[in-house]
């Protein structure tokens, strides 16, 4: 894939909200979701963001502005999730981005202008669901700096696994659960083994946490024992969105030796509505680098153009808004910022290590990438990691002198990421935003 018109950052549309600095959907940009008018009997089809606005693709395919394998696509996008029109591949979502484009920029014909016009409605009258059937869904742990920060404090010794440095490490976790941003789940009841203690004790998490992440949604699937090559991975992704992988550490670190993560991760995934595609992320590629004193990949795991442009410089923001904060008028406070520049691993290594053995991916699959955290301590990805494992707490500055302490999330608290690209000679595209919020135990008793 190459860059082409839908990436000019001279290019601006007709709709002046799209224009605006710092807005996170300009013409550059149009990432899709699923969505219908709040509180409406309507059914969800899918959309496209675009300034204050979003483009309604089942209006859109019923008019006379597309033709051709863009009207096919969007007649996909008519549907209640986005699977069929991921199944389609590269050809038919740039052709649906390229026509969406057309419409949209400020060339467009005063015929276009009016049916794109008519298929508008805005952003917020708008309640999402999840884009996608997940069928199934993945998480990774490629974070060199969150697997040390987080293995300082299971294994002082030993903080980063002999085999992370060597494959994209991963468990099989849970989609029933994955809701869309906007989720509000019940702290969990588990089991923990309170440190010095003999038995566990059963109760209310108490070491509730959130996991910066980004979910990948697959695009085109494999056929069982047909792995997919590097060289051709990103072929087989639509694009990506913003995920929070709620953790419950006690519980976590109790149950997960020797088979992984289970109910410390599976009460709870959030993710943001909003797919920004492959396409729309091409000019904040940068090179993937191994420095001279890592292990190299393995061949499987190595290709040229992983190399020239494998990392991508998603730039993301974690903030939480308590509800202290929320009743005094204070703005949410920021807790840390980073890239996903500095992953271990990349998106394409991901998909491609997960189907080597043949395992088959569909359609709407979702991969989370693992916790994302940078090189600094407040570039880190999770609390449990700015706090140091509950020991050093953060101290939340309010309005007029007021304070909170934090070691991990209350009930209550709302955790909200942000993410966002820029780049010399490119426009700045943003993901729109992912929240969560923590409700009191007690669905159990
Ligand atoms: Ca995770």
């Amino acid at each position: 894939m190459q860059r082409n018109h839908t990436h000019d950052p001279a290019a601006a549309s007709w709709l002046p909200t799209a224009n605006a600095a710092g807005c996170d959907f300009p013409v550059q940009n149009l990432p899709f979701a699923v969505f219908r008018r709040a509180g409406s009997d309507e059914a969800f089809r899918g959309g496209v963001a675009i300034g204050d606005q979003v483009v309604d693709l089942a209006a859109l395919a019923a008019s006379t502005g597309l033709a051709g394998l863009a009207r096919e696509a969007a007649q996909l996008c008519a549907r209640e999730t986005l699977n069929d029109f991921l199944a389609m591949g590269p050809k038919a979502w740039q052709a649906l981005r390229h026509a969406v484009f057309a419409l949209l920029e400020q060339d467009a014909t005063p015929d276009m202008v009016s049916i794109a016009r008519g298929c508008l409605v805005p952003m917020d009258a708008v309640e999402y669901a999840l884009p996608n059937r997940i069928g199934d869904y993945t998480d990774f742990y490629t974070s060199l700096d969150h697997a040390r920060n987080v293995g300082a404090l299971i294994r002082p010794d030993d903080p980063v696994s002999p085999n992370f440095r060597w494959m994209p490490i991963a468990y099989h976790g849970r989609a029933s659960s994955i809701g869309v941003s906007g989720q509000q789940f019940h702290r969990p009841m588990g089991q923990a083994m309170p440190p010095g203690a003999t038995a566990p004790v059963y109760g209310a998490c108490a070491r509730l946490d959130y996991e910066l992440e980004l979910g990948v949604h697959v695009g085109v699937g494999n056929t069982q024992g047909k792995p997919i090559p590097l060289a051709q991975a990103e072929d087989h992704i639509f694009g990506i969105c913003m995920l929070n992988d709620w953790s419950a550490r006690d519980i976590q670190f109790w149950e997960m030796n020797p088979l992984g993560p289970f109910l410390g991760k599976n009460f709870a995934t959030t993710i943001s509505p909003w797919i920004v595609t492959m396409e729309a992320l091409l000019p904040y590629r940068q090179a993937w680098t191994r420095t001279a004193d890592e292990p190299q990949p393995l061949a499987y795991l190595d290709a040229e153009g992983n190399r020239q442009r494998g990392a991508l410089d998603i730039q993301l923001e974690v903030a939480l808004q308590t509800a202290q904060r929320q009743n005094n008028g204070d703005a949410p406070a920021r807790l840390s910022r980073t890239s996903f520049r500095h992953q271990y691993w990349t998106v394409a290594q991901m998909l491609t290590h997960h189907t080597m053995g043949g395992c088959n991916l569909h359609s709407g699959d979702l991969l989370g990438t693992g916790t994302i955290s940078g090189p600094s301590p407040d570039q880190a990805g999770a609390i449990i990691e700015l706090t140091r494992g509950g020991s050093l707490p953060l101290t939340l500055e309010g309005g007029s002198g007021t304070q909170e302490k934090r070691r991990f999330l209350e009930d209550g608290d709302s955790v909200i990421f942000r993410g966002w690209c820029e780049a010399p000679g490119a426009a700045r595209i943003g993901f729109g935003e992912c929240r969560g919020t923590v409700l009191p135990a007690g669905a159990w008793g």
